[in-house]
């Protein structure tokens, strides 16, 4: 069989239906992949990231795909549950550590913050500095309570985002060595992404731009277990009459699954497309008059 030129994923967090702000990510990542190849298009899936178990539902992830289907974004396989996907994210993890790619750590919030606090920096400060890299030597006899990724001799990730143009970061110096394990036991979302995104074989990730600075931490882990690096497009995002990103914290309204049209045509005036009176416009029509439109907006040859 020939490979598949395009496959796209949308990969919500089913902590709450989706919202204005969800759905333009719902919406970007679909037309990606419906437009792509002069409309004859490549793959879209969806995929259920409901690793933090804790704080996601099935109940909430069933509505979200129920709101999909009723704006008429459908996947072409079955979703998958990365709360199914432990064995994966686990033999992914002891790959890593068979490699030397990544260590136990023994490391508390308060001992992190001692380390740099001995270091001279100010409390306010702590949050934003990079994991000292105290346990990269050996845990000194105490207890793993997470696993990191090493990302000492990693260089510069430089790459480019098709909306927001040159990017780079250095993840030792802004972030160190991230969390793939957290010390509740659950998986961290880089690595459960990085491994889907692979498993998956996404070539194309469409998202919203808040995630962009998560990027150079899973082109890291891409090639650390060997996977391809996918392209990737940020795309702007909703923010509420404040100024701030819309998000389910900051309590934004779930859609209304009535007026799939409504909420689709804010979406699509987020992403720079054409308005489609509602009225004059069946659901479907307005999806084609979009996918055409972003054929010329983010398809088009460099
Ligand atoms: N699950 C993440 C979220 O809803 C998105 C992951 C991604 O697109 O990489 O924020």
């Amino acid at each position: 069989s020939t490979p598949a030129l395009y496959i796209g994923r949308f990969a919500p967090s089913p902590t709450g239906p989706l919202h204005a702000g969800s759905l333009v990510a719902a919406l970007a990542s679909w037309l990606d992949a419906r437009a792509w190849n002069g409309g004859h298009g490549g793959r879209w899936l969806v995929r259920i990231e409901d690793v933090d178990t804790p704080r996601c539902s099935s109940s909430a992830a069933h509505t979200i795909l129920q709101q999909l289907a009723a704006c008429g974004l459908h996947p072409d396989a079955p979703p998958l549950w990365q709360s199914e996907r432990a064995p994966a994210y686990q033999q992914a993890l002891e790959g890593l550590l068979a490699q030397g790619l990544a260590y136990p750590c023994a490391c508390s919030r308060k001992d992190i913050a001692d380390v740099h606090a001995g270091q001279g920096h100010a409390k306010e400060r702590h949050a934003a500095l990079p994991y000292p890299g105290t346990c990269r030597s050996g845990l000194q006899g105490r207890p793993a309570r997470a696993w990191r990724l090493n990302t000492q001799n990693a260089a510069t990730v430089a790459w480019h985002d098709r909306r927001l143009g040159s990017q780079q970061q250095n993840v030792a110096h802004t972030i160190g060595d991230f969390v793939l394990r957290r010390a509740d036991g659950l998986w961290a979302y880089q690595l459960a992404v990085v491994v889907d995104d692979g498993a998956q074989g996404v070539t194309h990730i469409v998202r919203g731009e808040d995630l962009a600075d998560n990027t150079p931490r899973q082109t890291l882990l891409q090639q650390a277990l060997g996977l391809p690096t996918p392209r990737y497009l940020h795309t702007a995002l909703v923010c509420g009459a404040d100024g701030e990103k819309l998000s389910k914290q900051h309590g934004a309204p779930a859609l209304d699954l009535k007026m799939p049209l409504q909420a689709l045509s804010a979406a699509a005036q987020v992403l720079q497309l054409p308005a489609v009176p509602p009225e004059q416009a069946t659901l479907s029509d307005a999806l084609s008059l979009w996918v055409r439109a972003w054929t010329h907006l983010y398809h088009q040859p460099p």
